[in-house]
């Protein structure tokens, strides 16, 4: 798969600041911000700063110090949301099979409340 970056996408016009957001968390390399359109009690997508298109994109070509941010920002965004007692569901939509809508890569961390299956029946 190829991983044409293109930076028109909306997740690209929010870290270029062209849109708001409502921030939950700001590092070096990543961001977390609420969804629009929530799915769960807490819905909080966590996005790289860097130009990647999809979670494969990110793992095989991000550095080290960026993965690390990245995975470390999910982690304080569940413990600043109090999602670590309860639980909660990373997912990642990655192209075609998985509905990926916006091609910058990202986390959703869902939780507040019971998530039901994994997949709709
Ligand atoms: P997906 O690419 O299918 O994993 O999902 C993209 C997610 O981005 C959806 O849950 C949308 O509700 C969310 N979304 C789209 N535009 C915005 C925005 N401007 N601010 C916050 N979330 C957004």
């Amino acid at each position: 798969m190829t991983h044409a970056y293109d930076d028109t996408n909306i997740f690209a016009k929010i870290l270029r600041g062209e849109i708001p957001n409502d921030t939950v968390l700001d590092t070096e390399h990543s961001l977390a911000f609420r969804d629009i359109t929530p799915k769960a009690a807490v819905h909080v997508l966590v996005i790289p700063k860097g130009a990647y298109v999809t979670y494969d994109h990110f793992a095989r070509e991000a550095s080290d110090a960026q993965i690390a941010d990245f995975t470390r920002a999910i982690a304080e965004v569940c413990r600043r949301e109090g999602l670590e007692e309860g639980g909660y569901r990373l997912i990642s939509n990655v192209g075609e099979a998985g509905l990926q809508e916006v091609p910058h890569m990202h986390v959703h961390i869902l939780g507040g409340q019971s998530l039901g299956p994994l997949l709709a029946e």
